[in-house]
């Protein structure tokens, strides 16, 4: 049986007193909600500060990005080990805005996959269409592209040992969400190019709110939500994991 989970991505948001606040607020009636794994992603400066306020918390902590090698002259970059030395159990890894913002292709988000498995973190594997191409009717072949690149360089066994999250682009931080037959769809496609890692945990991400949270989760194929803005605020983010139980 494969577990719920929710993931948190705080994306380039917070601040030292804004993550207290949210985690004061958070974390009290988040401990009364079982039978679900729950973490958040702070930006990497407050990994320390984060990691520390959830001690004594079943909550989880994760980073946005990771770069493929441990150490070396990669200035401004940081490497798997130091987000297990901080505490991490997660890193995204190819979320939709590094790929459109920062360029990064399949080969160097699957690179950046195995770096995270190496370290002992369990890396979060974002892929998703775009509008254009989800209306073009390639949404499949883009899933399968995005999903085979890791697998030929991890393995079914090492894909196992990480998550899945299907975010359509189209849906990221527009309101606009996947309809639960929609993303059903895809997750059923997802799950069926894993072969033998059937069991791999799939996420839908893409405007998840506590109004929609409920109907996404009760789909077949989705075992849980990575969600951007509705992370930022106790109230939604507790409703939507609340709706993961
Ligand atoms: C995300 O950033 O991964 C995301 C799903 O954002 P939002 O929930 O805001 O659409």
């Amino acid at each position: 049986m494969r577990g719920k989970l929710v993931i948190g991505n705080w994306k380039m948001n917070g601040s030292l007193d804004a993550n207290r606040r949210l985690l004061q607020e958070l974390l009290p009636p988040l401990a009364a909600v079982k039978g679900l794994e729950v973490a958040v992603c702070p930006p990497f400066p407050y990994l320390a500060q984060v990691g520390a306020l959830l001690e004594g918390s079943s909550v989880a902590l994760g980073a946005q990005n990771l770069h493929s090698a441990g150490q070396g002259a990669f200035t401004g970059e940081v490497g798997a080990g130091m987000l297990e030395e901080l505490g991490c159990r997660y890193v995204l890894v190819g979320h939709s805005e590094r790929r459109s913002l920062f360029g990064e292709s399949d080969e160097t988000v699957a690179e950046k996959f195995e770096a995270a498995l190496r370290a002992g973190l369990v890396p979060v594997l974002c892929v998703g269409e775009t509008l254009a191409q989800r209306r073009d009717g390639s949404t499949e072949a883009v899933i399968a592209g995005q999903v085979r690149a890791v697998l030929q360089r991890v393995g079914g066994a090492g894909i196992a040992a990480g998550v899945i999250a299907y975010e359509p682009v189209w849906a990221i931080g527009t309101g606009e969400t996947a309809s639960p037959e929609q993303a059903q769809a895809v997750h059923r496609h997802i799950r069926a190019l894993l072969g033998e890692a059937t069991a791999t945990p799939i996420l839908y991400g893409g405007s998840v709110k506590p109004d929609n949270a409920a109907a996404l989760f009760a789909q077949p194929d989705i075992d849980g939500g990575l969600i951007g803005g509705a992370s930022l605020e106790a109230a939604s983010f507790l409703a939507i994991c609340r709706a993961a139980q």
